[in-house]
């Protein structure tokens, strides 16, 4: 039996009415489009089932993992001929919660969409945006991304610990500059386009910190400086001359979304292939076309978001992914800025593209791309990363090119 514990934790306001609508939901989570990985103790535990309505399921639909990494990935439920969805799915539900209850169900499923991290002795949770109820809830207004002491239950088996090894110090240095950065993106004096291009500037400073495994006074130092420079606004003047580059923002869409990775994948998820069709009808299906309809479609798309009042949706947008990825602390912190950037630029491309085709900016829009992205990123872990590295490659990080391409 796994461990469950209930405890405070921190997450983002939404995180507080979030529960799986079930039935109700629009692109719900229980598909073969993904890899269900079973933990080795759910996997056995499926295997000696004498559950007369689950065993026959679980005879066919499960598959040991013979090369995973460890137990977390033993092994995997497998499609049955025909069939989309999970075959543990009837009629909208899930036999074996309904039968074995929510304790029986495998770290994967249990946790979805909800992650949970254990940094510096602080417990935090946030959702996926790929569920569309997280999408809808995180969305709905700003005050939904205010941080929060909430309590929750938590699979122990299921909670990523970040630089547990480390000593008290860098540990505590780390969650700092975690914390400043998520200060930076809720900054209401900085747009967002202006927070990233400052984080751009933190995040080239600890990259080679980061190779040395962030020697305490060398990282202290970077965050002091780059403290000190947000506070004496020593850069506002540099920011507030920066133009859109609208024509570079195009080629970036352009690659982003019309290439042959991401119209394989739309085809595997109806949602986000729904969405590259309108974006496509509006904007074009080529990036000649894109680049002569994009310029004057962004800027309409700009002012109608100011209008309506929706510019807080795509800051929610990237704080929960920052939060949730423990921006930038978890690996390279270029690649993490260059991966949020790739992610931010599609996802306000696709909301062009569809304000475009409506003829009106809609949040219920804004929440469909950022879900359906979402979800075509959760599927594939390689999706946003192949993304960021074409991005890098391309020396789009460097701030005379990064920032026209962020600003709009
Ligand atoms: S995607 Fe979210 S709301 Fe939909 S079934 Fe999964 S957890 Fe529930």
């Amino acid at each position: 039996m796994k461990r469950e514990i209930r405890t405070t934790m921190l997450m983002p306001a939404y995180m507080q009415a979030f529960h799986c609508i079930g039935p109700e939901c629009a692109d719900h989570c229980c598909t073969m489009a993904w890899k269900i990985t079973l933990d080795r103790d759910t996997f056995q535990t499926y295997r000696a089932s004498q559950d007369s309505a689950l065993q026959p399921v679980f005879m066919h639909a499960l598959k040991r993992n013979r090369k995973a990494a460890s137990d977390a990935d033993y092994g995997q439920i497998v499609p049955q001929p025909g069939a989309s969805d999970c075959p543990m799915m009837d009629g909208g539900l899930c036999k074996v919660h309904a039968r074995l209850g929510a304790a029986a169900l495998s770290d994967t499923c249990f946790t979805y969409p909800r992650t949970t991290t254990h940094f510096n002795g602080v417990l935090s949770q946030a959702a996926t945006l790929s569920c569309p109820e997280a999408a809808r809830l995180a969305l709905s207004s700003a005050d939904a991304m205010q941080w929060v002491e909430h309590d929750g239950v938590v699979r122990e088996s299921a909670c990523l610990p970040v630089y547990g090894q480390s000593v008290p110090a860098a540990q505590q240095l780390l969650q700092e500059v975690h914390h400043t950065c998520l200060r930076v993106l809720s900054a209401p004096e900085l747009d967002l386009w202006q927070a990233l291009a400052l984080l751009a500037i933190l995040c080239h400073e600890l990259t080679p910190l980061q190779a040395q495994h962030y020697p305490v006074e060398k990282t202290a130092q970077v965050l002091e400086a780059f403290t000190t420079m947000l506070e004496s606004g020593a850069l506002n003047s540099s920011l507030a001359a920066v133009q859109p580059d609208l024509d570079a923002q195009a080629i970036l869409l352009g690659h982003t979304l019309l290439n042959g990775r991401s119209l394989h994948r739309a085809g595997r998820h109806p949602r986000f292939a729904d969405v590259l069709a309108r974006f496509s009808s509006a904007l074009g299906d080529t990036p000649a076309e894109l680049g002569k309809r994009y310029p004057e479609a962004a800027l309409r798309w700009r002012a109608q978001v100011a209008d309506a009042g929706l510019e807080y949706v795509l800051r929610n947008y990237v704080l929960n992914l920052a939060f949730r990825e423990v921006f930038p602390v978890q690996g390279k912190p270029e690649d993490k800025l260059a991966a949020l950037v790739s992610a931010l630029v599609a996802v306000r491309g696709l909301c062009i593209g569809l304000a475009e085709e409506r003829g009106d900016v809609s949040l219920e829009d804004m929440q469909l791309a950022v879900q359906s992205f979402e979800r075509v990123c959760q599927h594939d872990s390689t999706f946003i990363g192949k993304l960021a590295a074409t991005f890098s490659r391309a020396g789009l990080q460097a701030m005379p090119r990064l920032w026209p391409l962020l600003r709009l």
